[in-house]
């Protein structure tokens, strides 16, 4: 996050009136909405967020017990705004961009600091800048001026800055410089740094958003398979604690097909967030082998931190998404969990004594859900490149209940919904997404892409494994009324499939080696086998075969192995050819 910086403007300081935990109300302070302010004599980062006649309100982002009427209140007379340069990736924020690490150096402790203030980008590194412009060049704003190798990954792009006038390029050369150190000239006058800052609570300007009409991937079947998100989506997690939010979150910042992940941890127990901070430096991006870490940039901000940085963590992660999706990359950005930023807006709505809307949250709530996911998107930039920011989001509704506020206002706005099922949970199906409830408004239009990157009869065979599962749901209810023999054959052999399609298809092992990540083609690979035994299995049971003798072939169990299977091509194909064999041996 930005240090002040000095403005022409001469700044009276204020002085506090009251602290009520993270607001404080100041008096004769000169300030405007949204102004980052120093409060108290430690000088807190906190944000204007009101101002009424003489009083202004600040919303203070560290804590502020033991701080008192009458300290100072100074302003800086500048918005929120995040530091972007080289240096983002493979780095740990707070809630407020204060790298982790430097802070644990300065302070002694990753978390119990207060008034420090460490910029957002190390200022001393150097990093190799090489041009891909000329002196001479015409460059407009958003132009990429030179690249530099941030991370083993990723090759991060100096851009002039989208709010500058742009020119012809008098002076630009390669070398090792500092994010401060001028790397080109314009005839502007303008000198562009690799350090840009950008206000968080605008989006960074681009010339179109467009349908998105690729997948991100993710490997997992369930999601790939059946509820599809668009690279520039978004999606919804809801789920109860212990559902599997935390893990389908993690399997996504692992294994989707994006660039760059932002990882916000938002207002979560310290221990979970720790696990990411500790395990995620030392994993391996599976596809390329280098460190999962030098192409994700992390923003913990756990539940012991103060709740006002909530918000500012979920702000701070989706500037730095747009920063990247500039550059031409696709971007994901997991938000875990944006229940503790609602929270966090109700503490202090309550705090400032407004009309309470639903459950006491501010009647504000959904604007505020759907500003930030209106951020997400396919887009094409200033700089005519094309970016994208998905946005997945966990939802944690108090005991589960999906009727509260905060999923209400936030399925108004995804279109993906990946509901999390207690029940399936403790039944150990995992990932305990429920399909019956689960939905992908993305699913038509990108059905293009898996016709012509899988199969061409990919729509088809979702749309039968579908209609088995939801005729599974209604025989189900007559299953319990009447037990399963009542059933005629031919349902019988409907729930053996759609139970195949369950354990086989559906469940799927996060850690297991193999297992854990499944790509297009195996997926649909496997929904073809189930299919084959379907479709062998009707026709043995029409040339009057009984249904226990055909769910009794020994090829059938063999189902349930396809996800753990290494060599999955050769498995299948000689799965799906036993499976005919046994089954047409039996007429
Ligand atoms: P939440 O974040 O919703 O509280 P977690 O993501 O921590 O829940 O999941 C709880 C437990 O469920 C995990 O510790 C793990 O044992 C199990 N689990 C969840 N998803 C999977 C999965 N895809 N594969 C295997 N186990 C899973």
């Amino acid at each position: 996050m930005s240090q002040a910086q000095e403005t022409e403007t001469v700044r009276e300081d204020g002085r506090i009136n009251s602290v009520s935990g993270p607001v404080v109300t100041a008096t004769d302070l000169d300030a405007r909405m949204n102004d980052v302010v120093y409060v108290g004599d430690e000088g807190l980062m906190g944000e204007v967020i009101e101002i009424e006649g003489n009083e202004t309100t600040i919303q203070v982002y560290e804590e502020t017990s033991g701080v008192g009427p009458g300290e100072p209140v100074e302003n800086t007379g500048e918005p929120l705004s995040v530091d972007l340069g080289p240096g983002l990736l493979d780095t740990i924020y707070d809630g407020v961009q204060r790298p982790l690490d430097e802070l644990e150096e300065k302070m002694g402790s990753a978390f119990l600091d207060r008034g420090v203030d460490a910029p957002g980008i190390d200022l001393e590194r150097t990093w190799e800048f090489t041009p891909t412009v000329s002196e001479g060049d015409a460059v407009e704003p958003g132009d990429v001026l030179g690249e530099v190798p941030e991370t083993e990954s990723i090759t991060h792009k100096v851009m002039v800055p989208p709010d500058y006038e742009g020119g012809e390029v008098t002076a630009i050369e390669s070398g090792e410089f500092t994010v401060d150190e001028v790397v080109a000239e314009l005839d502007s006058g303008e000198a562009i740094t690799m350090h840009q800052e950008w206000p968080v609570r605008e989006a960074r300007p681009a010339r179109e958003k467009e349908t998105p009409t690729i997948p991100l991937v993710s490997g997992q079947r369930i999601l790939d398979g059946l509820f599809p998100i668009a690279k520039g989506g978004t999606a919804a997690i809801p789920g109860p604690f212990g559902s599997g939010k935390t893990v389908t979150q993690h399997q996504l910042a692992k294994w989707a097909d994006a660039d760059i992940v932002v990882y916000v941890g938002c207002g979560e127990r310290g221990n979970e967030m720790t696990e990411v901070i500790e395990d995620f430096p030392e994993l391996e991006d599976p596809k390329t082998g280098k460190p999962l870490m030098s192409r994700t940039c992390l923003i913990a901000n756990t539940s012991n931190m103060p709740v006002a940085a909530r918000e500012s963590c979920i702000y701070t992660g989706i500037t730095i998404a747009e920063y990247f999706r500039d550059m031409g990359y696709d971007v994901a950005l997991m938000a875990d969990s944006t229940s503790r930023w609602a929270e966090a807006m109700r503490e202090i709505s309550s705090r400032l004594e407004e009309m309470p809307g639903e459950e006491g949250y501010p009647a504000y709530l959904a604007a505020s859900l759907s500003e930030f996911y209106e951020r997400a998107g396919l887009f094409q930039n200033i700089n005519g490149t094309q970016g994208s920011v998905s946005v997945i989001g966990a939802v944690s509704p108090p005991g589960g209940d999906f009727s509260e506020p905060v999923t209400q206002n936030t399925l108004r706005i995804v279109k993906t919904f990946w509901a999390l099922d207690a029940d399936l949970a403790e039944r150990r199906h995992f990932p305990s997404i429920n399909w019956n409830e689960s939905y992908s408004l993305y699913r038509q239009q990108l059905d293009p892409w898996f016709v012509d990157n899988v199969a061409e009869d990919w729509p088809e065979v979702r749309q039968w494994a579908v209609d088995t599962l939801d005729e599974e749901d209604e025989l189900q209810e007559i299953v319990q009324l009447v037990g399963k023999d009542a059933l005629p054959e031919d349902q019988q052999l409907t729930l053996e499939v759609a139970r195949y399609l369950r354990e086989a298809w559906l469940q799927q092992n996060a850690f297991h080696d193999v297992d854990t990540f499944c790509e297009p083609e195996k997926t649909y690979r496997m929904l073809g086998a189930i299919k084959t035994f379907n479709d062998e299995a009707f026709d043995a049971l029409e040339a009057g075969v009984p249904v226990e003798e055909i769910q009794d072939v020994d090829a059938a169990p063999r189902l349930n192995r396809m996800g753990t299977a290494e060599e999955w091509d050769e498995f299948i194909d000689e799965l799906e050819s036993d499976l005919a064999d046994q089954i047409r041996g039996l007429y």
